[in-house]
């Protein structure tokens, strides 16, 4: 593998933390972006990455941030835009707040961050774009802003596919079932399900009969960061354990 720097956002925990992880490992250089630094820092030190603090909806923190890997770390051409949010709620409870956080990190944060580094993958001819979408894609109920949010993450990234191919930039999603983490222990806390009955029912529902964990998503966005996967692009792999949610 070239010498090349990847940012991963929300990679303080969760499938961010294992991504980060799993791209150092492929010999990466990788910029562990959250929303506090000092919550990056554990993350960014197991890997001798570099710990990040920024809010991915704001365009002058993210301006910034890129800014401070490209002199830190180099030119950035990989970006894994992993950062989200979910803001649970029947459509009639749905708040406007609630709608507009959520598209807020999930859909201009992945624009801003994709903007602000597109022009380093363009300027080295090479780049790899990896967005996190998700089974809620299809539709999830009490999901309306997250599932909208990450349906629309297909069409951007199909549509980065589209105009950054020439420049040989891919840009491709991962779209996760149901994973071990945080954002779904909150949700079982929420519908006041005890975790470990939670896990066993979700697994029980999936093909290969197991909840997902962090590293099966890290696998995938490994794949399609890998330098032999250039003619795949504009894609959306279900991580699932199955065909359907
Ligand atoms: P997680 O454990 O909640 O981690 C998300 C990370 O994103 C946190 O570190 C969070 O920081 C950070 N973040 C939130 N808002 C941010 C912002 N505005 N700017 C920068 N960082 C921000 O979630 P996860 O389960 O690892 O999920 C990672 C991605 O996979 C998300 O896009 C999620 O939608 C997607 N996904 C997850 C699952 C699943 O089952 N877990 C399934 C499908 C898709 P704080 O700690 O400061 O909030």
């Amino acid at each position: 593998m070239p010498d090349r720097v990847a940012i991963v956002t929300g990679a303080a925990r969760g499938i961010g933390a294992a991504t980060a992880q799993r791209l150092a490992q492929d010999g990466l250089r990788v910029a562990v972006l959250d929303l506090e630094e000092s919550a990056a820092e554990s993350t960014a030190d197991a890997i001798g990455g570099l710990a990040i603090g920024a809010d991915v909806s704001d365009a002058a923190a993210v301006d910034a941030a890129v800014a401070r890997v490209t002199k830190e770390l180099g030119a950035p051409t990989v970006l894994v835009n992993n950062a989200g949010i979910t803001r649970d709620n029947l459509l009639f409870k749905m708040s406007e707040v609630d709608w507009d956080a959520v598209m807020g990190v999930h859909l201009k944060g992945a624009f801003l961050m994709t903007r602000a580094v597109q022009k380093h993958m363009v300027d080295a001819g090479w780049g790899r774009i990896v967005n996190l979408s998700s089974t809620s894609a299809l539709g999830n109920r009490g999901q309306a802003n997250y599932s909208t949010a990450k349906a629309g993450v297909q069409g951007f990234t199909k549509t980065l596919a589209l105009e950054l191919g020439r420049f040989g930039i891919t840009a491709n999603c991962v779209a996760p079932g149901f994973i071990v983490s945080d954002m779904t222990k909150a949700t079982a806390e929420r519908i006041g399900v005890e975790w470990d009955q939670y896990v066993r029912d979700r697994a029980a529902a999936i093909p290969v009969q197991r909840a997902g964990q962090v590293e099966d998503i890290a696998n995938a966005v490994s794949f399609f960061v890998d330098e032999r996967a250039g003619f795949v692009s504009g894609q959306v792999i279900y991580v699932a354990g199955g065909p359907k949610v």
